[in-house]
C-alpha cells in the first residue's frame, strides 16, 4: 500500500491544547493512521501553550500580512505529532482559553483568528510546505472549516477534502461585514457560498465546499439530517447526503489503559478486577466523602451544559442520596450548574462530592473509582468519557442519542442472559428517564455476577481508533481515485 500524506487542520490537539473531545480525536489520530500508511501532519494556531511546548520548531513559510500582522508557519514536532504551527503573535499570543477572553466572551476577531488557520490549512493544501505534500486536507470543525471555501473560491488545483463535525452545535457564524477581510469574493455571499442566515457560516462554507462530510458517530450521522439534531444545518446536509458518513472515535488506549495509568493508585485488568476497589476507596479520600466500600458511586465528568444534561443529574441527586449511593462529579461550565452541584455536595457532604474546574488526574481516578459514569446527554456526537468508562470497568448509563447509542449496550434481559451488555440506556433525557435507568443501575449493582459480566464485557470491548483509522484511510484513498485522471 502507498504512503499517502494528509494534511489536518484543526484547533486543539492533545496533549498540547484541549478544551473538548476534538483534541483527543485530532491528537490520537495521527498515531492510529500510521498503521493505515496514512502520515498525518497537524496544522494548529501558535497559542502560547503551543508554542511552549514544541520540541523542534523550524521556519517553513512566511505571511508578509496575515489578517493584520506578519506571521509565520514553524514545522515542528511535540509529543511524537508532526505539527504545522501558524506562529502569528497579533491573532493568538494571548493566554487562557483558545476561544474565549478573560470575562469568558468569544474574542471579537474570531472569524479573523479562524479564517488565517483556515487561510493557511489551504495554502499549504495547495502548495505543500517543504517535502511535505499532501494527498488530501482534512478540517476538523468550523474553526477549520474555510479551508475549503478558500480553496473552492482561489480556483486551481487543490486535493481533495473532508471536513469532520465533532458538534454541530459549534458553527462559527459571524457578520457579512467581514467577508472582504475574511479574503472572500463578493460573490462567496450567497446560498451556494458561505452565506448563512444573512451571516457568514464558516461551518455552513465547509459542509458546502468539502468532497466529503464525516462525523464522529453513525447515529449522529443520521441524527444531523433532521430539523431535531440538524440545528439549521439538517436541510444543506440532507442535500449532501450521500457524502455524509458516520465513523465512531476511538479512544487513546497508550493514555486510557487502567493495567498501566499512572495517574491511579492501583492499575488493574480484566483478570485483577478485584483491585479495582482500591481506586474507589482512593477517589472517596479524594473527594472527602464517606469511605464506604458498599455504596454505589455514579461518577461524571463533564464539560457542565445544557448538551450534557447534568440538570438532569441534579434532579436525581436527592433520590441517590436516598438510595445511599454515592455521586463525583467533575465539570466546569455553567454558574448555575456550577452552583446546583456546590450546594447539592454542602448538603450532602457524605455522598456528594464535587470538583469544579479541569483535572487530568481527577478524570482518571473517577473513571476507575466510580462504579457507574453518568452520561445523560440531549446529545451527543461521540462521547468520549462513555468509551473510556467502558475501558475502566465503569458501565456507562446513557441517554439513547449519537454516539452513546453506538457505543453502549443496554443491560435489558436479552442482553443480561446473552451475556453482552456493557452498560444502560435510557430515553428520552428527561429526569424521570435518568432516574429509572439508575434504579435498573442499582439493581445491576446488587447483583454481583451480573455486575462482574457487564465490567468485563467493556474492558473487552474494542474502543480502539483501529477499526476507525481505518475507515478514515479507506475514505481518503477513495477520494483520491475519484480525484486522479
Ligand atoms: P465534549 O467534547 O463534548 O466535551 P467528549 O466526551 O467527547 O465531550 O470529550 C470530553 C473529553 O474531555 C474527555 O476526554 C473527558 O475526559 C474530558 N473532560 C471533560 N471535562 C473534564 C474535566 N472537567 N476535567 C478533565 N477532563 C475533562
Amino acid at each position: 500500500m502507498r504512503e499517502i500524506a494528509v494534511l489536518s487542520v484543526a484547533s486543539e490537539i492533545f496533549p498540547l491544547i484541549k478544551t473538548g473531545g476534538l483534541a483527543d480525536v485530532v491528537g490520537a489520530l495521527p498515531a492510529a493512521l500510521t498503521h493505515e500508511q496514512v502520515a498525518v501532519s497537524t496544522l494548529l494556531p501558535g497559542y502560547p501553550t503551543v508554542m511552549a511546548k514544541l520540541e523542534t520548531a523550524e521556519p517553513a513559510r512566511d505571511y508578509a500580512n496575515l489578517f493584520g500582522g506578519a506571521a509565520r508557519v514553524l514545522a515542528g514536532r511535540a509529543a511524537k505529532l508532526d505539527l504545522f504551527v501558524v506562529d502569528a503573535p497579533h491573532l493568538y499570543a494571548r493566554p487562557g482559553n483558545p476561544y474565549l477572553d478573560a470575562d469568558g466572551k468569544d474574542y471579537a476577531d474570531n472569524a479573523e483568528r479562524f479564517a488565517a488557520l483556515a487561510r493557511v490549512g489551504a495554502d499549504v493544501a495547495k502548495d505543500g510546505l517543504g517535502p511535505f505534500q499532501p494527498a488530501a486536507l482534512h478540517a476538523h470543525d468550523w474553526q477549520a472549516a474555510l479551508a475549503p471555501a478558500f480553496l473552492h473560491y482561489d480556483g486551481g488545483r487543490r486535493p481533495p477534502t473532508v471536513v469532520t463535525i465533532h458538534n454541530i452545535a459549534f458553527q462559527g457564524h459571524f457578520y457579512q461585514s467581514t467577508l472582504a477581510a475574511l479574503g472572500l469574493p463578493d460573490h462567496a455571499m450567497s446560498i451556494d457560498g458561505v452565506e448563512y442566515f444573512g451571516g457568514i457560516g464558516f461551518l455552513k462554507a465547509g459542509l458546502q465546499f468539502a468532497d466529503k462530510i464525516t462525523t464522529v458517530s453513525p447515529t449522529y450521522a443520521e441524527e444531523i439530517l433532521t430539523p431535531e439534531f440538524g440545528m439549521a444545518l439538517d436541510g444543506l446536509l440532507r442535500k449532501r447526503a450521500k457524502d455524509v458518513v458516520g465513523i465512531v472515535n476511538g479512544v487513546d488506549e497508550a493514555i486510557w489503559n487502567p493495567a498501566r495509568d499512572p495517574a491511579i493508585p492501583q492499575p488493574f485488568n480484566a483478570l485483577r478486577l478485584d483491585l479495582r476497589s482500591r481506586n474507589k476507596d482512593a477517589l472517596q479520600r479524594r473527594l472527602k466523602i464517606a469511605e464506604s466500600p458498599e455504596a454505589p458511586l455514579f461518577g461524571v465528568i463533564s464539560r457542565l451544559t445544557s448538551q450534557k444534561g447534568l440538570d438532569l443529574v441534579v434532579d436525581v441527586v436527592p433520590f441517590l442520596v436516598e438510595q445511599g449511593a454515592q455521586l463525583a462529579l467533575l465539570g466546569s461550565g455553567d454558574k448555575s450548574l456550577e452552583a446546583a452541584f456546590t450546594l447539592a455536595a454542602a448538603e450532602h457532604p457524605a455522598r456528594v462530592g464535587c470538583q469544579l474546574g479541569y483535572d487530568e488526574t481527577l478524570a482518571h481516578l473517577i473513571q476507575a473509582g466510580s462504579d457507574f459514569l453518568l452520561v445523560p446527554s440531549r446529545f451527543e456526537p461521540c462521547g468520549l468519557t462513555q468509551l473510556c468508562a467502558l475501558r475502566y470497568g465503569a458501565p456507562p448509563i446513557v441517554s439513547r442519542v449519537g454516539g452513546l447509542a453506538d457505543t453502549v449496550i443496554d443491560a435489558n434481559a436479552a442482553a443480561l442472559t446473552a451475556g453482552v451488555a456493557t452498560g444502560l440506556q435510557f430515553s428520552p433525557p428527561t429526569a424521570p428517564a435518568l432516574r429509572h435507568a439508575v434504579e435498573r443501575a442499582l439493581a445491576l449493582y446488587g447483583n454481583p455476577r451480573a455486575l462482574r459480566r457487564t465490567r468485563l464485557n467493556g474492558l473487552r470491548a474494542d474502543v480502539s481508533w483501529r477499526s476507525s483509522a481505518k475507515q478514515y484511510a479507506d475514505l481518503y484513498r477513495s477520494l483520491l481515485e475519484d480525484a486522479s485522471p
